[in-house]
């Protein structure tokens, strides 16, 4: 599955609903929050702006210093949720340790909420009635989408069960009548679980101590690679590439899977909350 192709065909589609938005007086926008200087979320923040460029929606950061308190955080987070001209924010995590998160992810607008992580948005997502999604599930559900892969039905294994990854692709996949099982680090005979996959998840990020073998899957298995691992200064996913992918119908590569289909699902998100903030029912973005 080629994360990359199918991120620049959803961008060109994106493209022409945000010269339509224009049309139509709403100029979409974007506000990410940057709490001190950590250089992977400089390098991830910096690849949402060039997106949001190509696709030709409006974006801004605000950098605010590493010892900056809680109030600080929130004041800004006020205030862009008072700004109408900005219809999505984006809180960069991890944040510094002495910040509680989850009261800042609370702080935003669950109208602006572009990362879907509120609980009103996840709530949502647990009912099926979400439109602003986690970026990364709804990416892995747009890559099985986009390639046809057999959802309903099917027994899918996601090795992860964090409130970023694991539990929104639960609810998206069990919402398309998959039969889904979580795994994590507690879980017993993980290979026995894994072998039985029609669709098989991993986002574990523990590389070289954790990877997805050729033992662990089944012939024909759709197999998405979350994970992002640097290892001797490579970057690669939880899945043995070379020893899997034989066995493997589908299989998504590190680079150039996930992590596209991630920030254009951002930008998509961003068109889907300026298109709400303004009622524009008609927006095709909407029926996606
Ligand atoms: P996380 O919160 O650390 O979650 C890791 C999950 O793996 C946890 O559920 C953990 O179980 C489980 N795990 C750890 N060791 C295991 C083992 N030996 N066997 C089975 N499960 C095990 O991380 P995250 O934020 O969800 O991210 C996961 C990975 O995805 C990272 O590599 C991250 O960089 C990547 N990621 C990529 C993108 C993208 O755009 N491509 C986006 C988000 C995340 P416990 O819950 O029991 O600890």
């Amino acid at each position: 599955m080629d994360g990359k192709a199918v991120a620049a065909q959803v961008k060109q589609t994106l493209k022409e609903e945000v010269e339509y938005m224009k049309k139509v007086g709403v100029p979409p926008k974007i506000a990410t929050i940057l709490v001190g200087d950590d250089p992977p979320s400089k390098i991830y923040l910096a690849s949402k702006h060039k997106a949001a460029e190509e696709v030709g929606i409006a974006s801004e950061n605000h950098t605010l210093p590493g010892f900056s308190s809680e109030a600080d955080v929130a004041d800004l987070i006020d205030r862009l949720n008072a700004d109408p001209s900005v219809n999505g924010i984006l809180l960069q995590l991890p944040l510094p340790q002495h910040i509680d998160g989850m009261r800042m992810i609370e702080r935003i607008s669950p109208r602006k909420d572009v990362d879907g992580l509120t609980s009103a948005n996840m709530g949502l997502l647990f009912y099926g009635q979400a439109s602003l999604i986690p970026c990364t599930p709804r990416g892995v559900m747009e890559l099985l989408h986009h390639y046809k892969v057999p959802i309903a039905g099917s027994r899918a294994v996601i090795i992860n069960r964090s409130t970023l990854v694991g539990k929104p692709l639960l609810h998206l996949l069990l919402a398309e009548d998959a039969t889904v099982t979580v795994c994590h680090s507690k879980s017993r005979d993980l290979l026995g679980i894994t072998r039985q996959a029609d669709i098989l998840i991993a986002a574990v990020g523990r590389r070289p101590q954790f990877s997805v073998t050729r033992e662990m899957v089944k012939d024909g298995v759709v197999v998405i690679d979350v994970a992002m691992n640097r290892v001797a200064g490579k970057l690669m996913g939880d899945v043995d590439f070379e020893s899997v992918s034989p066995k493997a119908s589908y299989i998504t590569p590190v680079p150039g899977g996930v992590g596209p289909m991630t920030v254009v699902m951002l930008m998509e998100n961003t068109l889907v909350a300026a298109a709400k903030q303004h009622n524009l029912n008609k927006a095709s973005v909407l029926q996606r």
